[in-house]
């Protein structure tokens, strides 16, 4: 090992969406900075990130769209550095881009272009990277952080947490941020998967057969609701509908699913009055997939014409498949979830700075802290604007 430390102004630790772009604003600040992660390869979840093609932003990434306990907190860092922001550092570097739906904005090519932009724009403030090499210790004293990692050592008077959640270990994604801040006396509010399908048990296991089956859904958990693809899986629940239900969810919870959302309240008895005829469960499959159709219909017991169906068991049909209720027993759990809410108490930082307002000179930013943005690029949006304002002090 080398005796003396490199010295820096500042050390990231972690070079994700969230590091990558700090150490490029702290680095074109004129500040050293040396950027360290264990990862082979810097920025592993943006190259995965939006089916390869990296939904590096939404245009709709206001506030309200961010859970956390404390839902100011990310207020400052969103307005200050917003998805336009973002989306003139794409154009500088030609990257061509697209809006899918919903704000979303996806890269034409690969989300390899965005890695290599923040790459670039590390390169540009002289960053040093360091990737492959396990962090051994921190330590802290004198105002000065003193981080060993591989056979090497630097000390910073500032240290970035940025190394995320624990979502999807097998992309080297750690509990480190906590154990990191816990050390140095910090809060966690306790992390659990977001956008993560939801599993079912007991008598909703039926569903399961549905496998691979999607429709278009109003899904809701407690107040929330989101109007967007739900899907059956072989366990249970998912699909952008659930994915965004699933980070309100919690233990316990019911979810209602409104399985026809542009129908009128009274369609099923209007639909007796205009085609008598029709058997029921063949009404639903005008409406819906027909194994879903059939599915739900066998669940409320309605068979047959609907001639011979009272009015009040079709207006009950339509009142139920209008807000079908289900119990999850639990979520795919982080091995499946898109990202961790929870994580570093909002209460412990500066919402202008991410600075630890108890330890001077650490900072925490991105998915590590307690911030969780909606499916569709809100997340990076965090990544970005928390990262850019850590950037501006360090
Ligand atoms: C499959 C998938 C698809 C996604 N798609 C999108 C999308 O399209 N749009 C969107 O907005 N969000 C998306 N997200 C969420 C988004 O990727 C994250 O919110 C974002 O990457 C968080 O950035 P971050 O820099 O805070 O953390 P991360 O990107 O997780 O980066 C943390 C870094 O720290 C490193 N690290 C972890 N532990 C240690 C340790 N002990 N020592 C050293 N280094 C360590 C990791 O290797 C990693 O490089 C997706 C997530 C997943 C899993």
């Amino acid at each position: 090992m080398s005796s003396d430390p490199a010295s820096f102004d500042a050390i990231i630790l972690g070079a994700g969406g969230a590091g990558l772009m700090c150490a490029a604003v702290a680095g074109q600040r004129g500040r050293r900075v040396l950027l360290i992660d264990h990862a082979d390869q810097a920025g592993r979840k943006i190259l995965i990130s939006g089916g390869g093609r990296c939904n590096f932003t939404n245009t709709g990434a206001v506030p309200e769209r961010f859970l956390s306990a404390n839902p100011h907190f990310a207020k400052s860092a969103l307005r200050r550095y917003r998805p336009e922001d973002f989306i003139a550092l794409v154009d500088r570097h030609r990257i061509a881009w697209h809006e899918k739906t919903l704000g979303q904005l996806f890269c034409d090519g690969s989300a390899r272009q965005i890695v290599h932009l923040l790459m670039e724009e590390c390169a540009k403030g002289g960053v040093r990277i360091s990737l492959g090499k396990a962090i051994a210790d921190v330590a802290h004293a004198d105002g000065l952080f003193r981080v060993r990692y591989g056979d090497a050592a630097a000390t910073a008077p500032a240290l970035v947490i940025a190394t995320g959640g624990p979502s999807i270990p097998k992309l080297g994604a750690t509990g480190f941020a906590y154990e990191l801040a816990r050390r140095f006396g910090l809060k966690i509010v306790e992390p659990r998967p977001a956008l993560v399908p939801l599993t079912l048990g007991g008598e909703d296991v039926l569903f399961r057969e549905l496998s691979g089956v999607s429709a278009e859904v109003i899904a809701r958990a407690g107040k929330t609701v989101f109007r967007e693809a739900a899907l059956f899986t072989h366990r249970g629940l998912s699909g952008p509908a659930i994915l965004q239900i699933s980070s309100y969810w919690r233990h316990g919870e019911e979810v209602g699913i409104d399985f026809l959302p542009d129908s009128a309240a009274d369609w099923a008895v209007a639909a007796k009055r205009a085609r008598p005829r029709t058997h029921f469960h063949t009404l639903l499959a005008e409406l819906l997939p027909d194994r879903l159709a059939e599915a739900l219909a066998k669940k409320i017991g309605l068979w047959g014409e609907l001639a011979n169906l009272p009015d009040a068991k079709l207006a009950a049909a339509a009142r139920r498949l209008a807000d079908w209720r289900f119990r999850p027993n639990g979520t795919e759990g982080f091995a499946k979830a898109e990202v961790t809410a929870g994580g570093i108490s909002t209460a412990e930082l500066s919402s202008q700075t991410m600075a630890a307002r108890r330890v001077p000179g650490l900072y925490a930013i991105g998915e590590a802290v307690d911030v969780t943005g909606w499916l569709g690029g809100y997340n990076f949006q965090w990544a970005w604007a928390s990262g850019w304002a850590a950037g501006q002090v360090l």
